[in-house]
């Protein structure tokens, strides 16, 4: 395997999760930059929005005012050249408009004398003009074309012009040219101001509004018209504290009055960052979320990695337990099968040590059996009424000859009382307490004294198992009860073992609804004390 390859599989997890962290983290930085770029435009969209609008109402006027009187405005030069009225009232009828307060046409076909005509609807007649307040103002918007008529310029093609100098009068004035685009006349009309004012605004404001603000109804503006003399003309709404706005003139029609659309939402720039903020939010969480997902994926994939490690350690540590004690036992059971031994003490001596590596073998296959009951969820206790003491005894006594052949003391302290009988399961118990005096011998290092207790505290019984060997540090201490778990440093590397003794000590002791303690220093010794509660067993 090349080394890069070797690298790979030790590092697998960190590798694995470098790959999933370090494009998390180029998009959450590309994110965060395209957030900041858009938050510069939003800002500018939001403003462009608004003079949107307000082009939009703007078009819709100019449409209404161009339309109509071009449409009603176009009469024949060859009414005027005739003089038939009667055909221009016709004209003026049939073309009927909306907005306008009078019609009419100035006549220069008589060079001595300029004629004004009223269109009169009631009587569908042109009138003379007589000293209606308005006539003034229209000789006066009409005096640049009576000076092309006089003068004889021509005029091509003619155009729409709008007059504006009496601000009670605005008037669309529109050239009436012969075939050789002389001046003869004029057609035009004098706006009807209230018109303008009470239905045309607000029908055009209103639907132009709800055009561009029908899909985010909260963000509609207020609109205002202020005429010239710097009062409201029309508004759409009140709105109590205005943020900010835009306005410009009408561009064509009234031209002295001012669009304002104000929006009380908010700046253009808060409204994107606000929006900022809100997307920023989002794409932070959705990191955390995704990197909460890797975590724990790192997690259970490294527990997994520990536990797969521990197992093939287990598998070994047990291997090992087995190979020497079966190496003895074949070897014992030879020489007395072949008759070698013929000395009743040395008999007795390797009987003794079969005897008690045959045990020993039991207890660590009933260790095996019971964890692999407990892993399935198929482990089950007997509960039966037990005297705590006999199975105390009864253990003490089966593991007797190991202790003597290996030279340690037993100290047994007796319970300074009558214990109550107890409902438990009397074997599991006994294993438990077996696995903490096997401990107790397996980690007493060169120390020889192991002390062995049972007194009843309370409402609860104790068992203790207590050894002066090599100890166990506060961080291993709540580490040690979970399966396959070995302490990996120290002393203890030199102790067979298979990691379940501890494990399966606390199943049963959780089982019956007790309590497992250590108290350890390292180099001075361990304490294992079983909390029985009598309430709950007797
Ligand atoms: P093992 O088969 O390894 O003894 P256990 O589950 O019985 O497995 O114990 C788990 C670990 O706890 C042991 O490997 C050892 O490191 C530590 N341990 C258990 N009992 C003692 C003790 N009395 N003194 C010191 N260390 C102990």
């Amino acid at each position: 395997m090349t080394p890069f390859r070797t690298f790979l599989k030790r590092h697998v997890l960190w590798v694995g999760f470098i790959a999933a962290f370090l494009p998390l983290l180029a998009l959450m930085a590309l994110q965060y930059n395209s957030l900041v770029k858009l938050e510069a435009a939003s800002a500018l969209a939001g403003e462009a929005y608004l003079k949107n609008f307000l082009e939009g109402v703007f078009d819709r006027v100019l449409y209404f005012y161009r339309g109509n009187s071009e449409r009603v405005l176009s009469v024949p030069s060859s009414y005027l050249i005739q003089g038939n009225n009667h055909k221009i009232a016709w004209h003026f009828r049939k073309k009927e408009v909306e907005g306008a307060s009078r019609l009419f046409v100035m006549d220069y076909t008589d060079p001595g004398q300029d004629r004004l005509w009223y269109y009169d609807a009631a009587s569908i007649s042109m009138l003379p003009a007589n000293r209606q307040p308005e006539s003034r103002s229209v000789f006066v918007a009409c005096a640049p074309f009576q000076l092309m008529s006089r003068k004889g310029t021509s005029l091509e093609p003619p155009t729409l012009v709008v007059d504006e100098k009496d601000a009670d009068n605005y008037m669309i004035l529109y050239p009436i040219t012969d075939e050789d685009f002389q001046v003869v006349g004029v057609a035009g009309m004098v706006i009807n101001m209230a018109y303008f004012r009470t239905r045309l605004l607000p029908e055009v404001i209103g639907e132009t509004l709800d055009k561009y603000f029908r899909d985010d109804p909260e963000l509609k503006p207020v609109v205002k018209v202020i005429d010239p003399l710097d009062e409201v003309a029309y508004e759409s709404d009140w709105l109590p504290d205005v943020a900010y706005g835009v306005s410009r003139y009408f561009p064509w029609v009234f031209s002295h009055y001012r669009l304002v659309v104000q929006s009380g939402y908010a700046t253009p720039e808060q409204w994107a960052r606000s929006n900022f903020i809100v997307n920023l939010s989002l794409s932070g969480l959705l990191a955390a979320v995704l990197l909460g997902g890797i975590g724990l994926a790192f997690r259970t994939v490294s527990k997994e990695l520990k536990l797969s490690e521990m197992k093939s350690d287990f598998v070994s540590n047990v291997s090992h337990e087995l190979r020497t004690p079966v190496a003895s036992i074949r070897v014992f059971g030879e020489f007395m099968r072949l008759g070698r031994v013929t000395d009743g003490e040395k008999c007795e001596e390797y009987g003794e040590y079969i005897e008690t590596e045959s045990r020993r073998l039991t207890q660590l296959l009933n260790n095996i059996l019971d964890f692999s009951k407990i892993e399935s969820g198929a482990k089950t206790y007997s509960i039966e009424p037990c005297d705590l003491r006999g199975v105390l005894a009864e253990v003490l006594k089966t593991m007797e000859i190991q202790h003597r052949h290996s030279g340690f003391n037993i100290h047994y302290e007796e319970p300074a009382e009558d214990l109550p009988a107890v409902r438990i399961d009397c074997e599991a118990i006994a294993q438990a307490i077996h696995n903490l005096l096997d401990n107790a011998v397996k980690y007493s290092g060169d120390s020889r004294d192991i002390s062995v207790g049972l007194r009843r505290e309370g409402d609860q019984v104790v068992f203790w198992v207590e050894d002066q060997g090599v100890g166990i540090s506060r961080s291993e201490q709540k580490k040690i009860f979970e399966r396959f778990h070995r302490v990996p440093t120290g002393a203890v590397h030199n102790v067979k073992g298979s990691g379940l003794g501890l494990s399966i000590v606390h199943h049963v002791v959780t089982a019956h609804h007790g309590e497992i303690r250590v108290k350890s220093e390292p180099g001075r010794g361990s304490r294992f004390s079983i909390f029985l509660p009598i309430n709950e067993v007797t």
